[in-house]
């Protein structure tokens, strides 16, 4: 049996993000002496990204700060803006920022986006794509970069593909890994029984919890064959489990918002559309 190591990456750190939840998770990590994979957005040009006001100045100390305390530094993407609809090597969403463009506008996106890190004295090695897309191009630009490490894939060991190591992510939450596997937090979204569900796994299970660099200098299988199907089939899984999750929504949909009366049913399935975007 493999070492099972949780790692947690934190996406969407911007100017402009939810601050005190970046405090507020810093204090709880610090108890248990967790140092998560910050993913910086060097040119953060997605209005969604920003919840509050931007303080740049405070901002890019603050993520300086956190490096010196030994956060490593991801580059989440250049300026966070989805301009295809490839759904890249994982097949994750139907949108990117990478994935489907040239190897040389990728090369270019990747150029400017370690300019501007660098500009604040951050050189990352460490890449995670935005909407986890990226595809081959993406993978040969990103050597020719200088990134060593992507905070992505399916199997339950880190792998080595085009000189790049890929470290597993399929998290939402804290929970016990297979093997390698990294939580994915999205702080903006963050609310307090979040956090609270977050203590609540690590007082239970803090041993589980790895390193970034302690996965990293564990080494890693080349992605050959049996990588490839592994990973294959858990898209498969993953699929199936998407499309009965809409269909189940879309059943409760049509119930909810059904009436004998021709004109109220118009209303109702109006009235109810948010339902089908989980909102309701
Ligand atoms: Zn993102």
């Amino acid at each position: 049996m493999s070492e099972k190591r949780l790692l947690f990456r934190l996406d969407d750190i911007a100017p402009g993000m939810v601050r005190t939840n970046l405090d507020r998770l810093k204090t709880i990590f610090d108890k248990y002496d967790i140092k998560p994979l910050l993913g910086v957005v060097p040119d953060n040009k997605d209005p969604g990204l920003v919840k509050d006001e931007k303080d740049e100045e405070n901002f890019w100390k603050n993520i300086k700060k956190l490096e010196e305390e030994g956060w490593p530094i991801a580059m989440h993407g250049s300026e966070h803006v989805y301009c295809t609809e490839d759904s890249g090597l994982l097949r994750a969403n139907p949108f990117s920022e990478f994935a489907g463009l040239s190897f040389e506008a990728q090369k270019e996106k990747l150029v400017k986006g370690r300019n501007a890190l660098e500009k604040h004295d951050i050189k990352p090695v460490y890449f995670m794509a935005p909407g986890h897309t990226f595809d081959e191009n993406t993978l040969k630009a990103l050597h020719e970069t200088g990134f060593t490490y992507v905070t992505d894939g399916y199997t339950a060991e880190p792998y080595r593909r085009e000189d790049l190591l890929f470290i597993p992510c399929t998290l939402g939450e804290a929970q016990t890994p297979k093997g390698t596997d990294t939580v994915c937090i999205h702080l903006n979204n963050w609310k307090d029984e979040d956090f609270e569900r977050l203590e609540d796994f690590l007082k239970d299970d803090p041993n589980v919890c790895g390193t970034w660099t302690g996965v990293v200098n564990n080494g890693a299988s080349d992605y050959g064959k049996k990588t490839a199907k592994e990973e294959k089939r858990y898209i498969r899984i993953r699929d199936m489990k998407r499309r009965s999750a809409e269909s189940e929504v879309m059943q409760r949909y049509m119930r909810k918002s059904y009436s004998d009366n021709k004109a109220i049913k118009l209303i109702k399935r109006v009235f109810y559309l948010p339902m089908l975007l989980g909102k309701k």
